[in-house]
């Protein structure tokens, strides 16, 4: 039998259990049933006596018989109770369900096999409720016994069906049995080299493991395999962007750049941003389209070097855009480069949804013409209604906003695409950009301007309320300004709303006018309302400004040195930095207070613990992911986590996705098109995964 055989014809299974195994689990071929992994073991490899049990054992297998059964309680509480002899001592098997059922399956004299997890109580019994149980007979006589078992995760439809996690262990058995061959695409030279097993050994030792280390072996093996063949792929599509797609060559710096070098820029550059400014500008002179993700914290400096990049494009005479994710972010964006470029002479406009009609119409057309030199704006940018006459260069902030599609939409089909940089500020864990990203190149900011003051951050309960506003009042009796962030979550929208709205009646009450000025600001107010009330706390005018998330992304008032979160427990660990970077963006202490309910829940509790003891947007990530797991950090739905592995996990497995990744440099270096006889299976896995890749080429 052929590993690519329709499941049907595995013995055992037939039409109406294929069905099932298609439908449930998704299992068509042998192929797939052996790709169905284990979710664990249990170790049944040896029998245990009433002597070795401890406390600390999960799971135990014993071997005996029943020599007494007998009912006690009444009513609800009823039990079945089995002692149970296996010529050590005496333990208690308990039922308090299926009582009737189990008294006529069990009989005194039989020698069972049992299985489960012991209790201890303190007068010395030891009971083990509702155990597996098998006759001795019936264990001997099946063909898998003994050592690590594996459970499978079946659906309520499997089991109704009596495919259980035991039936499929038969299954697999039964098909690593009788399977001829099993292709290896693992060419043989990595396979001695960095020791693996082969794809054969691996797959018969993740499913029925001979012993630990064997099953430690099955595991690298397959982790490595999913993670090298993403990574070769990824890898393979990157070589043929660079070397099939052009890019626009900017020689020069010219006098754009120069003069805000020389006249406007009032700080000093931070290593990292003159590191990364130089990738950039070594992209720029490649002849090949740049695209490159900037990461760097918030507040680590990037506008800056986008905007002097965005210079250099219009040193060489093209125009360049920068696309936000929300309108409130383009307009800062906005009135800073109003600040940035004064007395520079550079034609730059702000595009958005609510831009009005008149203004629209000189957009278009100075852009076609050329005059209009920078373009900042939100998703309106990507309209078809706005053409460049000649776009260099895009960037996009806090990229993990938009889709691929959206980035492809910046440039026609067949003509040269622009260079694109995006940024974002959400600090990945390496493990992810990696693969997340592994098509684009990757900058890191990873400086903070001289002379910030670490934010310190506090956990503050319900119950200690009164000192939070003794607190902010102290700070704006020191002239400062503060924030204070309700959550919004989109299943309890209305309910949330009414959370701001009543926190913001609280804080007018405890903070009145018109010694205090308190604003209001959320996503479903009139994008002029919102840029009003922005502007007012921005200038100053408004001390406190009660929120949702809106002011998550980028929001940029030095002035402001506390920031309150409100039922932070809600939040995830991402967005609590996100906000928490909202402050200490000027000389200031500044603070973040995290106000939560008086009992929480150990994941929240972690959240706030980390919170409060780092301000490493690294570690705060790799928490995250550790916490939440990659499929949550990165919803499919939300922002096209494009990858799903079996076995391998992202936030466990870093060292084996650097390895895979290294060794698929190496391969691709020596046989760029893998073509060479021993290539040939890893090339056919490589190109299946590109096919079906979401992020596709893009050309
Ligand atoms: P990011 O977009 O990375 O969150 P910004 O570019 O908005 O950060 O920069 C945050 C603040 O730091 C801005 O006010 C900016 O002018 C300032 N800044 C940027 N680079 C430097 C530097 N090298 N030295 C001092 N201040 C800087
Ligand atoms: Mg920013």
């Amino acid at each position: 039998m052929d590993w690519l055989t329709d499941i049907t014809y595995l013995k055992g299974v037939g039409p109406k259990r294929a069905e099932l195994l298609n439908k449930e689990i998704g299992v068509f071929t042998v192929k797939d049933l052996l790709y169905y992994f284990p979710y664990k073991y249990v170790d049944r490899s040896k029998f245990y006596t009433v002597q070795d049990l401890t406390t600390d054992l999960a799971y135990v297998q014993m071997k005996g018989e029943i020599v007494r059964i007998q009912e006690e309680g009444h009513g609800n509480r009823k039990r079945l109770i089995a002692k149970f002899y296996d010529g050590v001592g005496t333990i208690d098997l308990v039922w308090f369900q299926g009582l009737k059922w189990i008294k006529n399956a069990i009989k005194t004299g039989q020698k069972y096999v049992i299985f489960g997890k012991p209790n201890f109580f303190k007068n010395g019994i030891i009971s083990i409720p509702h155990p597996e149980l098998e006759t001795l007979e019936k264990y001997e006589a099946r063909t898998i016994r003994g050592g690590l078992q594996p459970y499978y995760s079946t659906t309520e439809k499997l089991r109704k069906s009596f495919i259980t996690s035991r039936v499929i262990s038969e299954l697999v058995a039964k098909a690593l049995e009788i399977l001829d061959n099993i292709p290896d695409f693992m060419p043989q030279y990595l396979i001695e080299r960095i020791g693996f097993l082969s794809l054969v050994e691996a797959l018969k030792n993740i499913h029925f493991p001979e012993d630990t280390h064997k099953l430690r072996l099955a595991e690298f093996r397959l982790k490595f395999d999913e993670f090298f063949i993403n990574q070769l792929s990824l890898i393979k599509q990157k070589k043929l962007r660079t070397q099939k797609i052009p890019g626009y060559i900017f020689e020069r710096v010219g006098d754009y750049f120069n003069r805000f070098y020389h006249e406007k820029l009032t700080f000093e550059l931070t290593g990292a941003q003159k590191r990364v400014l130089k990738e950039i500008r070594r992209d720029f002179k490649s002849g090949h389209q740049a695209n490159r993700l900037l990461q760097g914290d918030v507040g680590s400096g990037k506008t800056i070097v986008a905007l002097m990049s965005m210079l250099i494009a219009l040193d060489n005479g093209y125009q360049a855009c920068l696309m936000a994710p929300t309108e409130i972010l383009a307009q800062q964006h906005y009135n800073n480069f109003i600040e940035l470029l004064d007395g520079l002479d550079i034609n730059f406009r702000l595009l958005t949804g609510s831009t009005k009609t008149r203004e629209r119409r000189i957009i278009h057309e100075q852009l076609m013409k050329g005059e209009l030199q920078i373009l900042i704006g939100t998703h309106a940018l990507i309209e078809d209604t706005v053409q460049f006459k000649k776009l260099g260069l895009a960037i996009i902030d806090e990229q993990h906003r938009f889709g691929v599609a959206q980035r492809a939409k910046l440039w026609q089909k067949g003509q040269t695409p622009p260079h694109v940089i995006v940024m974002t500020a959400t600090p990945i864990p390496r493990t992810l950009s990696m693969t997340l990203y592994g098509d684009l190149d990757v900058s890191i900011i990873d400086e903070m301007p001289p002379g910030r003051k670490p934010i310190i951050t506090k956990h503050v309960k319900e119950s200690q309320r009164r000192h939070l506003y003794n607190f902010i009042n102290k700070e704006i009796a020191k002239g400062r300004q503060v924030y204070i962030v309700y959550p919004l979550i989109k299943e309890s929208e209305k309910l949330d709303y009414k959370n701001l709205e009543q926190g913001y009646e609280h804080i007018v009450q405890i903070f009145p006018p018109p010694k205090y000025r308190v604003g209001i600001l959320h996503g479903q107010m009139r994008p002029e309302d919102k840029e009003l009330e922005m502007k007012r706390f921005a200038r100053g005018e408004t001390q406190i400004l009660v929120a949702t998330t809106v002011i998550e992304v980028g929001v940029n008032v030095p002035n402001a040195t506390v920031m309150v979160i409100e039922s932070a427990e809600r939040f995830g660990l991402s967005q609590l930095h996100q906000l928490r970077g909202r402050v200490g963006r000027g000389g200031d202490q500044s603070y973040c207070i995290l106000v939560t309910k008086d009992k929480l829940s150990s994941d929240a509790r972690k959240r706030i613990d980390t919170m409060v003891s780092t301000t490493d947007g690294f570690k705060i990530a790799e928490m995250d992911l550790r916490l939440r797991g990659p499929g949550d950090i990165f919803g499919t739905a939300q922002s096209g986590f494009p990858f799903h592995f079996r076995i391998a996990n992202l936030s466990k497995d870093g060292a084996i996705l650097q390895l895979a990744r290294n060794v698929a440099e190496e391969v691709l270096r020596e046989d760029p098109e893998l073509s060479r006889p021993e290539h040939e299976l890893l090339k056919r896995e490589v190109d299946r995964e590109i096919k079906r890749s979401p992020w596709g080429l893009i050309s």
